[in-house]
Parts: structure tokens; C-alpha cells; sequence
């Protein structure tokens, strides 16, 4: 635990020891911490400096001793960026999005992986909140012709956090602006942590729930819409009529994180290779379940959670169920 640190454990430690020798990267939190509890500090950022990531031979040249040579890997290692996982809810929206040829300001969460190929839905992030107060920016200087083509993307937990005061300004300021709430009921990219709409304390008590379209309609949006982003053609005309309106609007794309432990998993698809016809029509969401050999695209069972958004895709029926539907 680097706060609070155990103090009286590792002073305890310390008397033991002949050299205490504080190993950490970046900033010396520990060491500092300790050195102002009184507590003998024979090495730390003297030795291992400032800067990048601590190896062990970094450590084991810091402090004196004999380091192996690297080794490396003989050929080159395909990059593997970091993607949403298999049945994530934003993935429907990133698609729809990226269909329609819309501007998308984003934000800063797990869905800040839309931006990335093969979806590469998302124009812009900057700061926690940006997505909202950027779009605003957008539209007042270009008007309605930048307005129906341009929407701001946020978390749940980033609207909570700083995206509220952009959508205020909206309202405040008689803009015509599209917000998507991507609502997957937790803190996703840091790890689940509650936050104000999960009925939960960060420590897991019980807590009010504060409702986003209540919240939405309080400020002054009189356009607010709930709609599942894992049914795509119906997310599609939420976002097409929103973005049609000439007054702001938010759209709460509701579906939990499917890491959720209360969420339950459909059963795998599979691809029936006989009908399949190669058009990669499923590759285009960028599922990690999703692979494409030998002509024929194959949905990895260990992986697929039954989402079922590549059969929405698939023209030709290849994409099954396990009843074979
Ligand atoms: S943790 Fe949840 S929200 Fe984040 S990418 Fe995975 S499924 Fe999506
Ligand atoms: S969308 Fe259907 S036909 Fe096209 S590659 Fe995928 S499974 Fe095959």
C-alpha cells in the first residue's frame, strides 16, 4: 500500500535489515514518506533516478551487480493495440457512429477505443469532459450544418465526473447539440469503480442513484432517449433523429459492462462456413472473437459472449446461434 503506508510495520522492518534500500519508479512517494517518519534510508532515487520504467537489470546495475545481457525475440512481434473486449456495449455505438460519417468528440474511458482501427469513430479527445464542451464549441462557430453531423460521446461515470457543466452550457447557451451518454452502469477503464448512477458507494455501500434522464430533463434537455446500443438499427434512428433536431439532445445508450458479475452471457455464436461468403461484413467491429482464414471468417468460443452484434451484420445467415438460428 503506497497510501497509507504502513509505517510502523516497515520501521520494524528497517531495524532489521542493514541497508533499506527503497525501490520505485518515477517520483519517491515511499521514500519521502519515510524519510519524513524518521525511518533510515540508504538508497532510492540517488540510485535509481527519476525517470522510465525499472527493470531488473536497471536495479541490478543501480546497485552494483552483475547484469545478464538482453535477449531478444528473432523476428519482429505484431502489435497488438488495446481493444474493447468481446460484447463490450460501446462497440454498437462506435459501429453505428462510424456508419453514419458523423463527428465524434470523445472522452477519456473505455471508449476512448473507438477511436482505434477498425472502428475509428472517434475525432477528438482531449480531457476528462472535453467531449461535451468541444462539441458545444463546434457548433456555435458552424452552426446547424456542424450540428447535424457532429455528436459528443461520455461515459456515465465522466458525465458525473465533468461532463454535467458542458451539457449546462448547452442548455444555458441555446445550442442544438447531440451528447451520447454511454451508460455501462460502473467505472470501466479504471477498474469498476461505483459512481453516482450505480446506487453505490465507491466502497460498495448503499447510496442514491442518480437517474441521467432525470438529471438531463432537470438541466433544461427536454430531448432525452434511452436506447440499447447492442440493437443497431434502432440506435441508429435514436441518433439520425437526434441529430436531426434542432434543440440539444442527450441519448443514453444504455447496456452494462459485460464484465459485470451480474451480467449474464449468452451462449457463443459460430460461423457456418458453407454460407459464408468472405465479404468481412463481421470483421468491421473489430470484436476480438472475430477471426478471418482461409476465406472464411471464425468466432473464437472461448471469447464470443453471444452479443450478437456481428449476426445483426451478416447478410447471408453464416453467423449462428447454438439452436443453429
Ligand atoms: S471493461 Fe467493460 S466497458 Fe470496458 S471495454 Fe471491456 S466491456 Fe467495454
Ligand atoms: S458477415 Fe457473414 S458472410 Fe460476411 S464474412 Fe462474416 S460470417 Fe462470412
Amino acid at each position: 500500500m503506497v497510501n497509507p503506508l504502513p509505517i510502523e510495520r516497515i520501521r520494524s522492518f528497517a531495524e532489521k535489515v542493514d541497508r533499506l534500500i527503497v525501490v520505485e519508479e518515477l517520483d519517491p512517494v515511499i521514500e519521502t514518506q519515510l524519510r519524513a517518519a524518521g525511518i533510515r534510508v540508504d538508497g532510492g532515487k540517488d540510485l535509481f533516478g527519476l525517470c522510465g520504467e525499472l527493470s531488473q537489470n536497471k536495479i541490478r546495475r543501480a546497485l552494483g551487480m552483475e547484469a545478464p545481457e538482453s535477449t531478444g525475440f528473432g523476428e519482429t512481434v505484431p502489435p497488438r493495440p488495446p481493444t474493447l473486449c468481446p460484447g463490450c456495449p460501446h462497440r454498437g455505438a462506435f459501429f453505428t457512429l462510424q456508419k453514419l460519417g458523423v463527428t465524434v468528440c470523445g472522452d477519456i474511458g473505455c471508449y476512448t477505443l473507438g477511436a482505434l482501427p477498425p472502428l475509428g469513430a472517434i475525432d477528438t479527445t482531449v480531457c476528462m469532459g472535453a467531449s461535451i464542451s468541444a462539441l458545444h464549441g463546434f457548433n456555435t462557430v458552424r452552426g446547424i450544418e456542424s450540428a447535424q453531423k457532429a455528436v459528443a460521446v461520455i461515459g456515465d461515470s465522466t458525465f458525473m465526473h465533468s461532463g454535467i457543466t458542458g451539457l449546462i452550457d448547452i442548455v444555458y447557451n441555446k445550442g442544438i447539440s447531440t451528447v451520447i451518454i454511454l451508460d455501462n452502469s460502473i467505472t470501466g477503464m479504471t477498474g469498476h469503480q461505483d459512481n453516482p448512477t450505480t446506487g453505490r458507494t465507491i466502497k460498495g455501500e448503499p447510496a442514491p442513484s442518480i437517474s441521467l434522464e432525470k438529471l438531463c430533463e432537470a438541466i433544461g434537455v427536454k430531448r432525452v432517449r434511452v436506447c440499447d446500443p447492442y440493437a443497431l438499427d434502432e440506435f441508429k434512428s435514436v441518433v439520425e433523429e437526434e441529430l436531426a433536431a434542432s434543440e440539444p439532445s442527450v441519448i443514453i445508450a444504455r447496456r452494462p459492462c459485460i464484465l459485470l458479475p451480474q451480467v449474464k452471457t449468452a451462449p457463443p455464436l459460430h460461423v457456418d462456413p458453407d454460407k459464408c461468403k468472405s465479404c468481412k461484413q463481421c470483421m468491421k467491429i473489430g470484436c476480438p472473437a472475430i477471426s478471418f482464414a482461409d476465406k472464411k471468417s471464425y468466432i473464437d468460443p472461448t471469447l464470443c459472449v453471444g452479443c450478437d452484434l456481428c449476426r445483426q451484420l451478416c447478410k447471408f445467415g453464416a453467423i449462428l446461434d447454438k439452436e443453429g438460428k
